[in-house]
């Protein structure tokens, strides 16, 4: 495909969170678990001429029957179409098959995200040290998990079980893999938190991230209260730098239909116009708010000497 190529505005991961740190602001990972919710989350950025990265999983790639090379393609065909001028960067988020990392790879996703959380620390190295070859030969970032991040819904990761992170070994890990980002457990949870207090422990936050020279990302944000992913953000020494967003985009679409459960890609894509106006409508609202409400990303577009003619 090769279309990455020519736009300066898309980025490998490690690039669109450069300036987090400095700048003090994260940059909102949004799961596009329907295809036709990647224009959506565009043009939530585009408004706020914030940098966006959107994301899919393994799991939600299987569960909503999506298309890599399908998504990939409204991916470049909506910044072209649209006219998307802001840092953007297209990531595949939990995988464990080297197999669909691949296939993200040449369907030109800009950075993967390698989940060996489940396994023994060596054994967690080796399988990551092995994807970020193959992955930095071809310009792609990773992102890697340490500790085990529990989950309510099993949408985006199988694995449960609370187990944080560990500073002195988060050190290790990331001097043994050079992955260019860590995800972290903190006390986050996927999927709604049900009753449960979202609880972050942010010394062991502060211990990681001077232990670690690369962005930190948080998942699990969606149901968290914003001052609490804002303090995450900006604690003293800098903060997270990537923030992974989900439940609630997922809910604020199926909710905007008058559905409560999910679909298929192919059932959503086949309601009428009226109902997918509705639901972009629904979702743009949902990205802008975050961004808003803790991301603090709004206007830092302008970090990047990349506005789409700017260049060449
Ligand atoms: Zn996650």
């Amino acid at each position: 495909m090769n279309t990455r190529m020519n736009l300066s505005n898309v980025f490998a991961l490690k690039e669109i969170l450069k300036y987090t740190s400095r700048e003090g602001y994260a940059v909102g990972a949004f799961s596009a678990r329907y295809t036709t919710m990647i224009r959506s989350i565009l043009r939530a950025g585009q408004k706020c001429a914030s940098p966006v990265i959107i994301q899919i999983s393994q799991k939600e790639i299987n569960k909503y029957q999506v298309a890599i090379d399908k998504f990939s393609h409204e991916f470049y065909t909506a910044i072209i179409e649209e006219g998307i001028g802001i840092p953007i960067a297209l990531h595949l988020d939990h995988t464990k098959d080297f197999a669909i990392i691949e296939r993200a790879i040449e369907a030109d996703f800009t950075s993967v995200m390698i989940d060996a959380s489940d396994k023994p620390l060596e054994e967690n190295i080796a399988v990551t040290r092995e994807v970020v070859k193959y992955a930095h030969d071809r310009s792609v970032s990773v992102e890697a998990e340490l500790g085990r991040i529990s989950t309510t819904d099993f949408i985006e990761t199988d694995s449960d079980g609370q187990l944080y992170t560990d500073p002195r070994e988060a050190k290790i890990f990331i001097e043994e893999t050079g992955a260019d980002a860590l995800a972290v457990s903190v006390g986050t949870a996927h999927g709604p938190y049900e009753g449960k207090q979202p609880n972050i422990d942010y010394q062991r936050l502060q211990a990681i991230r001077a232990a670690v020279k690369v962005p930190l990302v948080l998942h699990g944000a969606s149901g968290v209260p914003a001052d609490m992913i804002m303090r995450a953000i900006h604690l003293d020494g800098g903060g997270v730098s990537k923030v992974n967003i989900a439940t609630d985009l997922e809910a604020a679409l199926l909710k905007s239909l008058g559905y409560d459960t999910s679909l298929t890609d192919a059932r959503l894509s086949a309601l009428d116009n009226e109902m997918l106006n509705k639901a972009a409508e629904a979702v743009e609202e949902t990205v802008i708010q975050k961004i808003e409400q803790f991301l603090g990303s709004q206007g830092h577009a302008a970090d990047f000497n990349c506005i789409r003619g700017d260049r060449e």
